[in-house]
């Protein structure tokens, strides 16, 4: 049966393959042989899961093998068969106490409704603040779902997964409520899966990989913080859940609801088409203030700290409030950027910012390959430029400390989160009043409530600002936005200090207003320019090997082909190839091209093809390809 499992002869060895369709004849000539034995005698792969494997195969161009092994959890793909005692029954609390709606969330939920009763496909966009109710209206559709009958699929960023946001599903939908995260074991992820198959689990909450649940009767899929990029799959086989999730809402019939305070770029933009429902949450139900914004220009000033940030921080400190202080760093890049105007130079073809290579004194391009030598003095008011590197957390502790002795400061980096509980800890700490200060990157700014936290502080916008990506601008606006939204919230108030070196940049313009939609406006007009996603697509190929020679030419012979596949098609592009950003990585020298333009299934396939044919299995580069990039490093 389609869905089962089968042991298979394949040269010597017995191999474990999957049934994925039955005829009877074979597909011409070729030489049969004998199944070995039958695994399951159900099927362990359901019919619409096996669709979306085949949809994804098509889709991301990678074999239908490499998708089903990504689709079953590690405890369920293992030998033999399903096994674990049911770990959770159906048991609902009875009594519910829901508070009153107010009238966006009431016109969001009717929306859901109305899709849910009639049993058809919709997707929405809800978009509102932090704290502006979202979930409260995520527990009232799903509520109404589960009322039909139907069950429900919670996606959330991984960082997300605490206890703090799942307790409040668990309190509404009692011991119904599966909560997916990375610390099960293979047969506790076997146990959930079978008991949704069963349909006795209902409502699975999880990461990026929980969207391939086999829950029975989909209702609802809803994607909280749609905007994080943990939803996208960066090892092979490369995915997007959000993606995917759309085709079962689709292939299922049930709804999909993305929410988020500052919606990617993509997901906003099919809202302002029409092809989303787009739902707005404009206020915050119970405190109605958002913090203020102030923006510090740092140019010509000397220090890590402003001023206003210490004298922020210290009123804090004495009254016995808490701050969260932002190191916004990402990857390893340096750029160069004007100490006195705050210039950046920038790829005259991509209009991404130039990494600085101190080995050979280059600016370059990484999407294009552009090259430059870079300038004695800055272009624009002839004063002299500096290389700027990301500051370590480490680093800006020490300082932190020198500078406020009685604090009490608590890291948060990669360093200080290692271990599965390791950021958990921190923010359970930091909660529990351990701390006056958090300091750390990217993660400080997702962590969750905390009443006290009347200060967020970020050391500089400007690395992510500069960041050579063409999302920088929109990881940035995001990032911000978030951390603001951690303060402000109690009753205290909150405040916000961003100090950076280019005051001018126009994400400043609409940040202290909490303007996204401005925002989003200027942001379109430069990806419009320049045929950027939303408004164009692209196809990220690597070329890495253990020899910087063997990647380069193994680029030049995939860009190649890669040009010559492409010809055909107008308005397609490819830059390239470059030195990825992250130039070696585990000992591989890698090379990327990015392809622009509109493929379809066909074509993208043929492009893949291409590339592969052109560093035959002999060679020592090796080619990776990512359909939808979000990161191109
Ligand atoms: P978000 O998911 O957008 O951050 P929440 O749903 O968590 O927002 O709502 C923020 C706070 O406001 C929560 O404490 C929630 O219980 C409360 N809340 C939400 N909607 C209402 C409402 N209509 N009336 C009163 N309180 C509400
Ligand atoms: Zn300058
Ligand atoms: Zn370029």
């Amino acid at each position: 049966m389609p869905g089962c499992r089968v042991l298979v002869p394949f040269g010597r060895r017995r191999m474990t393959g999957y049934v994925v369709s039955l005829r009877r004849s074979p597909p011409g000539k070729v030489r049969l042989k004998q199944i070995v034995s039958l695994i399951d005698d159900e099927p362990l792969i359901s019919g619409v899961l096996l669709d979306l494997a085949r949809w994804m195969s098509r889709y991301y161009v990678h074999s239908l093998g490499e998708v089903l092994r990504a689709i079953l959890p590690a405890g369920v793909k293992g030998a033999g068969r399903l096994s674990g005692e049911d770990e959770t029954a159906g048991i609902f609390p009875d009594e519910i106490e829901y508070p009153e709606l107010n009238a966006e969330q009431r016109t969001a939920c009717d929306a859901v409704g109305k899709v849910l009763s009639s049993g058809g496909t919709a997707s929405f966009l809800l978009h509102g603040v932090t704290g502006s109710g979202k979930t409260e209206v995520y527990l009232r559709c799903i509520d109404q779902a589960l009322k039909l009958g139907r069950s429900a699929l919670v996606l959330i960023p991984e960082i997300a997964l605490i206890p703090q946001t799942t307790s409040r599903f668990r309190r509404r939908f009692g011991d119904g409520v599966a909560v997916i995260h990375s610390r099960l074991t293979g047969a506790q992820r076997s146990s959930i899966w079978k008991g949704v198959s069963r349909g006795d689990i209902r409502v699975v909450i999880g990461a990026r990989s929980s969207v391939f649940v086999p829950l029975r009767d989909l209702g609802i899929i809803v994607i909280d913080e749609e905007q994080d990029g943990s939803f996208k799959q960066e090892e092979k086989p490369h995915y997007n859940a959000k993606a995917v999730a759309e085709f079962r809402a689709r292939n299922e019939g049930a709804v999909l609801l993305f929410g988020s305070a500052t919606p990617s770029l993509e997901t906003y933009v099919a809202a302002q088409k029409g092809e989303r429902g787009y739902l707005r949450l404009s206020s915050r139900p119970v405190i109605g203030t958002m913090p203020g914004v102030d923006i510090i220009d740092m140019r010509e000033r000397r220090g890590t700290f402003s001023v206003e940030l210490l004298d922020a921080l210290e009123s804090c400190l004495e009254n016995r409030e808490q701050a969260i202080v932002l190191l916004n760093r990402r990857g390893h890049a340096s750029f160069i950027q004007c100490r006195k105007c705050g210039l950046i130079e920038r790829c005259p073809n991509c209009a991404i910012s130039l990494t600085y290579h101190s080995r050979e004194n280059r600016l370059l391009c990484h999407y294009c390959g552009f090259e430059e030598e870079p300038p004695g003095a800055c272009p624009s008011c002839g004063s002299y430029g500096l290389v700027r590197k990301g500051l370590g957390t480490q680093r800006v502790e020490m300082e932190l400390r020198n500078l406020l002795p009685g604090a009490r400061v608590l890291r948060m980096d990669l360093d200080t989160t290692a271990g599965k509980r390791g950021h958990l800890d921190i923010l359970e700490r930091f909660s529990g009043g351990e701390a006056d200060i958090l300091l750390g990157t990217q993660m400080v700014a997702k962590g969750h409530h905390y009443p006290l936290v009347t200060l967020v502080g970020v050391i500089s916008a400007d690395t992510g600002l500069n960041f050579p990506d063409f999302r920088a601008a929109e990881r940035s606006f995001q990032l911000l936005s978030q951390a603001a939204g951690r303060t402000g919230r109690g009753e205290r108030g909150g405040r916000v200090i961003v100090q950076t070196y280019i005051p001018g940049h126009y994400l400043f313009d609409h940040l202290p207003k909490h303007d996204y939609d401005g925002f989003a406006a200027a942001e379109l007009k430069l990806r419009k320019e320049l045929g950027y996603p939303p408004f164009g697509r692209l196809v990220l190929l690597t070329v890495s090997s253990t020899s910087s020679g063997d990647a380069c030419t193994g680029a030049e012979q995939v860009a190649a082909a890669v040009v010559k596949t492409c010809r055909s098609k107008r308005d397609c592009r490819v830059l390239g190839p470059a030195p990825a950003m992250i130039e070696k990585l585990r000992g591989r020298y890698r090379m990327q091209i990015l392809i622009r333009g509109d493929l379809d299934d066909a074509e993208r396939k043929k492009l893949v093809s291409a590339a592969r044919a052109a560093v035959p299995g002999r060679s020592r580069a090796e080619v990776r390809w990512d359909v939808d990039p979000l990161n191109i490093s």
